[in-house]
């Protein structure tokens, strides 16, 4: 502290600068000394005083004059200034000193004794001034630091409170897609339920029975189609869902369609809407994922056939440069402008008091956009509120001029029971309907059936009874499907093996083992798809 003390003294008489500069010393501080007005006015600008001492009488400029200039500089506006005077020492020149800026005035000649404790007292006046400075300058950062960390905190509560909202509208989503899904679910159940213990009931005329069988059927089909929805959005949300490449005929999908919503239409007593394919099913081959085209048409089907009461249903593919574009349009019930944005986001369904809108997942339309968007194109929709929608998707045209009949997706035909009565085969299922079902499809061809429970007994009959073909489940206790079929074809590498499963055909471990077995059926299985795939092994 003591090196930042510096005193300037201001005075044109050298034996009185000497004297001053002696009296002072003893307190310690860095002396300074100038000879006129206009040097220590000088030595003001370019150094930091803690005081100045100033004769009043000098030649050129006296001290009243160098106080006044000193006080007009905004560096030395309030450096505390003592003047000294032997001449000028009546009140009225102590007065102007004063009025000028001066701290004090001292008359000569000096007391010693009475300089160093004024000047003291100041020093320590100026120090404390110095210290209060420094401190407001720090209460200045601080503050400056605590609005900023206030303006921070407010951020970090106006981020919490929206975390918090959106963390309350999921959870309320997630209630409301799990009363949906569990309605969903139920729905076909109940009717499950209820239709087979009817059919149980003995005395129930024929016609009856048939008819509940039917809609035992139809109710079974939109379980499935429920399930597979959801294994599909799961698919995509672990990435798992993968697109098959494959030769597809655009004309054949089209006409299976209408064929198939025709007839449910009918089933739905939708009687005053009409079906058509516009323009005509041309024979375009391109090569797609079949399988998921289809897929995604049959949604966008489903939902225009669910929400169109009366009109007509049109839908066709057309080619556009090197682009396939599909559509389906309605006459239904349209979609409003607000809603036709949201309208592909998971589990978005329009809240209506309508009973067309009742049923749903709110999942088909996004599967659907991302199914289109893995095969390379694009789905969007276009629609007028209580006029109609049209949905529409693109694909990249990929044609095939020359086609392998056998590669594409097998047709479902009905087929005359063949006589396989010489034949032996092996059922590896450890669900017990399932097998029944098995039993009972396969039963006009009189082959004879092996049941195996588990892939053990799988192992131990096919190496003791040889037969001549294995149905094989994948999942079962005990032993997989995959590690019995292993063991299998380590001892009898040419018996043929079905894989019968309820995985999707491209799940990746069926595609790892696909050197293991000669084909594969998924559940749940048609009579003619599995009469047909077995007649490629027993002839
Ligand atoms: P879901 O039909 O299972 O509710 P989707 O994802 O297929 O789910 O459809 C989402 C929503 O889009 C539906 O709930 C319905 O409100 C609306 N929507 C879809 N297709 C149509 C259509 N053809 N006409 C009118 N609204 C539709």
């Amino acid at each position: 502290m003591e090196s930042t003390r510096k005193i300037l003294i201001i005075d044109d008489n050298e034996a009185n600068l000497f004297s001053l500069r002696k009296i002072l010393e003893r307190l310690g501080p860095v002396i300074h000394t100038a000879t006129s007005g206009f040097e220590g006015l000088e030595l003001s600008e370019k150094n930091h005083y803690s005081l100045v001492l100033l004769d009043i009488q000098m030649p050129e400029m006296d001290g009243f004059e160098t106080l006044k200039r000193m006080r007009d500089s905004a560096k030395n506006k309030l450096v505390p200034v003592i003047l000294i005077s032997a001449i000028f020492t009546e009140d009225q020149y102590k007065i102007k000193g004063i009025e000028t800026g001066a701290v004090d005035f001292i008359p000569k000649p000096v007391n010693p004794e009475i300089l160093r404790a004024k000047i003291k007292v100041l020093l320590e006046l100026e120090e404390h001034k110095e210290f209060l400075k420094t401190l407001v300058g720090e209460l200045k950062t601080k503050n400056v630091q605590l609005k900023k960390e206030i303006k921070k905190r407010k951020k970090v509560e106006a981020d919490l409170r929206e975390a918090k909202a959106k963390a309350e509208r999921t959870s309320e989503l997630k209630s409301k897609i799990l009363v949906n899904m569990s309605h969903e679910i139920r729905t076909p159940v109940n009717s499950i339920l209820g239709f087979a213990d009817l059919i149980a009931n003995t005395s129930i005329p024929t016609a009856d029975k048939e008819r509940y069988v039917r809609y035992v059927s139809s109710s079974s089909q939109n379980l499935l189609f429920l399930i597979d929805e959801i294994l599909d959005h799961s698919r995509i949300e672990a990435g798992e869902f993968s697109i098959n490449m494959a030769p597809c005929r655009a004309g054949d999908i089209l006409i299976e369609l209408l064929e198939s919503f025709n007839r449910i239409k009918s089933q739905f007593g939708k009687t005053d809407i009409t079906i058509s394919i516009h323009p005509p099913a041309q024979d375009l081959i391109f090569e797609t994922d079949p399988q998921r085209l289809r897929q995604v048409l049959i949604n966008l089907l489903s939902n225009a056939l669910k929400y169109t009461k009366e009109g007509q249903i049109d839908f066709g593919c057309e080619i556009n440069n090197d682009l396939i574009r599909f559509y389906v349009k309605d006459t239904g019930i349209g979609i409003s402008a607000e809603e036709i944005e949201h309208i592909f986001s998971r589990f978005m369904r329009i809240e209506s008091q309508d009973s067309l809108q009742s049923q749903g997942t709110g999942l088909g339309l996004s599967i659907a956009q991302k199914i289109i968007q893995m095969m390379g194109g694009e789905i969007g929709v276009e629609s007028t509120f209580n006029k109609g929608s049209e949905f529409f998707f693109t694909l990249p045209y990929l044609p095939l001029d020359t086609l392998d009949k056998d590669l594409l997706a097998p047709v479902v035909e009905s087929i005359e029971d063949p006589d396989w009565s010489d034949f032996s085969l092996v059922i590896a299922e450890d669900e017990e309907m399932n097998f029944l079902f098995l039993q009972e499809a396969l039963k006009a061809t009189n082959v004879k059936i092996l049941w195996a429970k588990n892939g053990r007994e799988a192992v131990d009959i096919a190496l003791k009874e040889d037969p001549d073909l294995i149905l094989m489940d994948v999942k079962m206790p005990d032993m997989n499907g995959f590690e019995a079929i292993r063991l299998i074809k380590d001892k009898k590498p040419g018996i043929n093996i079905i894989i019968q499963t309820a995985f999707a055909k491209h799940d990746e471990e069926l595609k790892k083992g696909s050197n293991l077995y000669e084909d594969v059926i998924t559940k749940p299985i048609n009579r003619s798809i599995l009469i047909k795939t077995i007649s490629r092994f027993l002839f």
